[in-house]
């Protein structure tokens, strides 16, 4: 974030109640900030395009918007559940925090770079309508870029320019943040359909979600304790024993619900009746095994093998689907990743 541009929109947004509580809380909000990470992050995360907003969300460009402007090819989301790519945000509220360390994933973690700080601790929140609307601006920003370009799909971009869909996932555990129930029921209040992508070690915020999103994911990376550990790399006691009551939890919802595997070649591609307990505890609508990506900070810790091709991910999924009796339905062959479901077609809740 530009933390002089931040400062001069508080400074805006508290003119008009000028005096001395109000400057008192602006200089302890700022205060929060500068103590929440170190500004060389914010530095890092600002050069790889991350727009920061407020002290702890983010949006940023999902690489499937550029695809879709300019090549016409919409991400996968599109074609399994009907969102539309082009008019699709990807943010966190929870930039900094997380309560694990994935071997595989692409933010950047503390001790990555050699900055150091607390990941777990989320010390104050902004408001969901400031997150809200701040991730509205900071989308319009991104498709700025696209204003005038003679290769971008003019009706797309016009449309772009009204998003209608949100995915809360772009880093972190969104849990962490408190009001992340307020945060749902404030995008779906201005007309935006919800995926929620949480690592499931929060089962007590997933339980009492004042708003349930449009579709729920949950990411189950390791068949058991020993290769969680491993990949997932938990910052927080009792982390696996809390997955699996948030996997025993997910029945209760009323939105489809997703296992979604993030498959890492060498890590945790083996014991497919580990996968087929949890699945089985979860009975979600849907599982999505996936290709991890070689993206982001994870080329600091793994290698271009690391990722599987979309055969061994076929391959892991057609295992899957004789074990759980779940049906393969749908599959991308470019982002890696097969759909399974006890249902005929996947329910296409982006359209409209
Ligand atoms: S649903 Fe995901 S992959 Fe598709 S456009 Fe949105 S953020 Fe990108
Ligand atoms: S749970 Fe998600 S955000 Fe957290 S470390 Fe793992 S992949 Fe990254």
């Amino acid at each position: 974030m530009n933390l002089k541009k931040s400062g001069t929109v508080l400074r805006n947004r508290n003119h008009k109640k000028s005096g001395t509580v109000s400057e008192n809380h602006l200089i302890r909000k700022r205060n929060v900030l500068n103590t929440l990470v170190p500004p060389s992050l914010v530095e890092v995360l600002k050069k790889q395009k991350y727009h920061l907003v407020g002290r702890h969300s983010a949006v940023k460009r999902c690489r499937w918007l550029y695809e879709t402007l300019i090549h016409n090819r919409p991400c996968y989301k599109q074609k399994f559940y009907g969102i539309k790519t082009h008019q699709c945000i990807q943010m966190t509220p929870s930039l900094f925090c997380c309560t694990q360390r994935c071997v595989f994933c692409w933010r950047a973690q503390n001790g990555d770079l050699q900055i150091i700080w607390d990941e777990t601790k989320l010390p104050e929140w902004d408001s969901p309508e400031e997150v809200v609307e701040g991730s509205i601006k900071a989308q319009l920003k991104i498709l700025s870029g696209y204003k005038g370009n003679p290769k971008a799909n003019k009706q797309k971009f016009k449309e772009a320019l009204t998003a209608k869909h949100v995915a809360i996932s772009l880093t972190g555990e969104p849990t962490l943040y408190k009001p992340i129930g307020e945060l749902i029921q404030t995008f779906h209040r201005r007309g935006f359909t919800t995926f929620l992508v949480s690592n499931g070690t929060m089962r007590s915020e997933l339980a009492k979600l004042s708003e349930e999103p449009t579709q729920l994911y949950i990411s189950v990376c390791a068949p058991d304790e020993e290769v969680f550990r491993h990949v997932c790399r938990p910052q927080i006691p009792k982390a696996w024993e809390k997955l699996n009551e948030t996997l025993a939890l997910l029945p209760s919802f009323q939105c489809p619900t997703v296992i979604r595997t993030t498959l890492v070649h060498g890590f945790n591609m083996e014991n497919i009746r580990g996968y087929t307990k949890l699945i089985e505890k979860a009975n979600p609508t849907y599982v999505e095994p996936k290709a991890y990506m070689h993206v982001g900070f994870s080329r600091l810790r793994l290698g271009y093998e690391n990722m599987p091709n979309h055969r061994e991910i076929c391959e892991f999924a057609t295992q899957l689907a004789s074990e759980t009796g779940y049906r393969i339905i749908d599959e991308s062959q470019e982002s890696r990743v097969v759909l399974l479901s006890r249902l005929e077609k996947p329910k296409r809740c982006g359209d409209g």
